[in-house]
Order: C-alpha cells, then sequence, then structure tokens
C-alpha cells in the first residue's frame, strides 16, 4: 500500500511527497483509515514505529478539507522534547496546507508564555502540550477549547508513570463531551486500560508488536562513504576464518556487484536473489546451511523467516529501508541463545534511517569510523 491510496487532500499529499514518506508503516496502514472514521482509537505502538504520522496524517486532513479558525485537536504528551518533535513533524507534513499548530511545555521564558497564551486565545488548530504546562494556562481562563474536536493522547503509559492522571482528568473537563478520542501507548498496563474505559468511546484496537533482536547479538556499526564499503567489508571478511556469514543489500544490483567484488577478492562467495530460478535457490541456500559457501551475500527475500543455524556474522552493506527488516535481518543470527555479530555500514543519506532503528530498537548501536 501506497500513501497516494489514502486519497489525501493535495496539499497534505505535497507535504508527505517533500519528505519522502511513499509507503505507510503497519500503525499507519491500520490506525489512517480507523482515525479518519472518526473512531475513537487505542493504539498500542512504540516510537519507532511511526506512530506520530498515524495520528497527524489524518487529522490534518480533516483540517485541510474542512479549514478552521478554532483550536480543533489537543495533543497532550510527556515531555517537552516529544512536544517538538511531534510539533516538527507536523510543520513538516502541513507545510503547503493553512494549518497552524504550537507546542506548548514548560520551562520556558515569559516571552514564550505569552506566545503561548496569544496561540492559545487565538485558536490555533492543534496544540501539543505537556500537562503541567496545559494546566497552568487552563487555569488563567483564556483558553478556548469548545471547537476541539480531536483529543490525542501520546505515549499514554508514560504519563501515568510520570504521575500525570490528575492533570489529565483534570484538563478532559475543560474539552467538549462530544469528540474523538485517540490513544497511543508503548505499553498496555492495567492502569491505561482504566483509564482507556473512562476517556474513550467504543474504541477499535490496534496493536503493533515488534519483536526485539535477540540479546545474544553484539550490534556495532560502521559510518562510511559508499566509496569506502568495499574495502571495509573485505577487510572485515579477511580478519578472520568465518564459517559462516550472511551480507544483506537492498537491491538485486547491489547484491550482483558485491558478489563479483568478492569473488574476485578471493572470497567463498554466493548470491541470491529475486533473478535466479527457484531451483538455483535452493541450491545456493542448501551450499550455505551446509557451510560449503561461508559468505552469502542476499537481498531482502532471506530476511524474514528463513531458519539457518549458527549463522556468526550479519553485515547490513546498507541500511534497510523498513526499521523492522534490520531486526529481521540480524535475527538471523545468535538463533536459539547462540552468540552473534551484526554489523551495518551506514552512509550520511542513511543516518536518518539507522536513527529510526535506532528508536525501534530502544537502543544506540556503536558507530565506529573506517580510514
Ligand atoms: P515515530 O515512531 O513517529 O517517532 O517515527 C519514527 C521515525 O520514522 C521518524 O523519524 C519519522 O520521520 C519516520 N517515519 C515515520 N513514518 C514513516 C514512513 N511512512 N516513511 C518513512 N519514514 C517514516
Amino acid at each position: 500500500m501506497k500513501f497516494i491510496d489514502f486519497n489525501f487532500e493535495p496539499a497534505l499529499q505535497e507535504g508527505l511527497d517533500s519528505m519522502r514518506f511513499e509507503n505507510p508503516t503497519p500503525v499507519q496502514e491500520q490506525a489512517i483509515p480507523i482515525i479518519l472514521n472518526n473512531k475513537d482509537l487505542i493504539a498500542v505502538a512504540q516510537t519507532g514505529t511511526g506512530k506520530t504520522a498515524a495520528f497527524l496524517l489524518p487529522v490534518l486532513n480533516k483540517l485541510a478539507k474542512k479549514p478552521s479558525d478554532h483550536t480543533n485537536t489537543l495533543v497532550i504528551v510527556p515531555t517537552r522534547e516529544l512536544a517538538i518533535q511531534i510539533d516538527q513533524a507536523l510543520q513538516g507534513f502541513s507545510y503547503f496546507t493553512s494549518t497552524s499548530s504550537l507546542a506548548i511545555f514548560g520551562g520556558g521564558t515569559g516571552i514564550s508564555f505569552e506566545n503561548e497564551k496569544r496561540a492559545l486565545t487565538q485558536g490555533a488548530n492543534i496544540i501539543i502540550a505537556t500537562p503541567g504546562r496545559l494546566m497552568s494556562h487552563l487555569n488563567m481562563g483564556y483558553v478556548k477549547f469548545d471547537q476541539l474536536e480531536h483529543l490525542i493522547l501520546d505515549e499514554a503509559d508514560k504519563m501515568l508513570d510520570m504521575g500525570f492522571v490528575d492533570d489529565i482528568t483534570k484538563i478532559i473537563t475543560y474539552l467538549p463531551k462530544k469528540k474523538q478520542t485517540l490513544l497511543f501507548s508503548a505499553t498496555m498496563p492495567q492502569s491505561i486500560v482504566k483509564l482507556a474505559k473512562k476517556l474513550l468511546v467504543d474504541p477499535e484496537q490496534i496493536s503493533i508488536a515488534i519483536s526485539k533482536p535477540a540479546a545474544g547479538i553484539v550490534q556495532s556499526a560502521y559510518k562510511v562513504s559508499n566509496q569506502q564499503k568495499n574495502k571495509l567489508i573485505k577487510s572485515i571478511l579477511k580478519e578472520k576464518e568465518y564459517n559462516s556469514v550472511l551480507v544483506f543489500s537492498s537491491t538485486k544490483q547491489k547484491v550482483k556487484d558485491l558478489y563479483s567484488e568478492l569473488l574476485s577478492a578471493g572470497l567463498k562467495v554466493k548470491a541470491i536473489h529475486s533473478d535466479l530460478e527457484q531451483k538455483e535457490r535452493e541450491e545456493v541456500l542448501r551450499g550455505f546451511r551446509n557451510k560449503q559457501t561461508q559468505i552469502l551475500v542476499a537481498t531482502d527475500i532471506l530476511s524474514r523467516g528463513i531458519d539457518i543455524e549458527d549463522i556468526e556474522l550479519v553485515i547490513n552493506y546498507d541500511v534497510p529501508g523498513d526499521a523492522e527488516d534490520y531486526i529481521h535481518r540480524i535475527g538471523r543470527t545468535a538463533r536459539a541463545n547462540t552468540k552473534g555479530a551484526a554489523i551495518t555500514f551506514i552512509n550520511e543519506q542513511d543516518q536518518q534511517k539507522f536513527l529510526r532503528i535506532e528508536k525501534l530498537i530502544g537502543k544506540e548501536i556503536e558507530k565506529k569510523t573506517f580510514v
């Protein structure tokens, strides 16, 4: 599925195009139609899954269709960092629309409080706020939420952990009864189930499960230019005698080129990609399984599901486009509690993609340089 299949308003689609968002992530694919359909929603999804766009895009589409002079959407978040991050994403998506927004969070200067007051009085379309700061404004009496149509609670579990439950309950009393409520949370403890029962009406539920990489995998990465990649991979593969190494690259052309490169460097290597006949693929796989072939270069056709034992090392010659593919790729090693290693090559253009992977697995990976 592609974003264009949602038939968003042209101005919103233009924003997505300029951000190079083409394919929705699973949480986006599932949440967007529900939100467009005005249903309440509980979504279990972590940072890194694309949850921000999952709730922003349908709201922005409704606003692009029916522009408003009032505050239409309130997003409540646990931290100022998240408020800023959501507002930045929003500004990207809504660049070609007339939607206005403001992030409201504690710890700023008197000037920022005045700016927030103005936005709240004049009815900025989307307000992204931390609970404590929003309460300070609400207590002053000028906040206009009477036209509010959407309430979004992001990282709800974290907000409860941080003790914001009373603030949230109080904030709700300032909002219209009839509205669409969306609750996003990385986990679903009893306290969230209770909160959801109180706030949501007949909600739809979605849950995006991600599996974390096995603990036995030692993950590292190299920051490299494209020109350095071949030299680096050869130096890694010649460093020691590996029994079983799986190398992933994103396109079949790159797989073919890399295969020729490693072959001419005297390495025992085979390649697998979709241009091979089924019989040839099986043959290559068999050779790799029984350790006749030490190094196999593959596209993502091998990253999901295939169970090969004792792979010592997985090399990502480039960063996979889909963060979950990273988990699938490196999951080929360290199966059944053995030890394994995964090394990823990151060029300049792939740095954002890798950041998304780190968010998804909730861990920063050590990055080395190669000279
Ligand atoms: P989030 O889980 O909302 O924090 O998003 C994690 C990262 O993924 C952010 O850097 C987004 O810009 C990026 N992202 C989200 N959805 C997509 C998509 N459909 N295509 C490409 N990048 C995306």
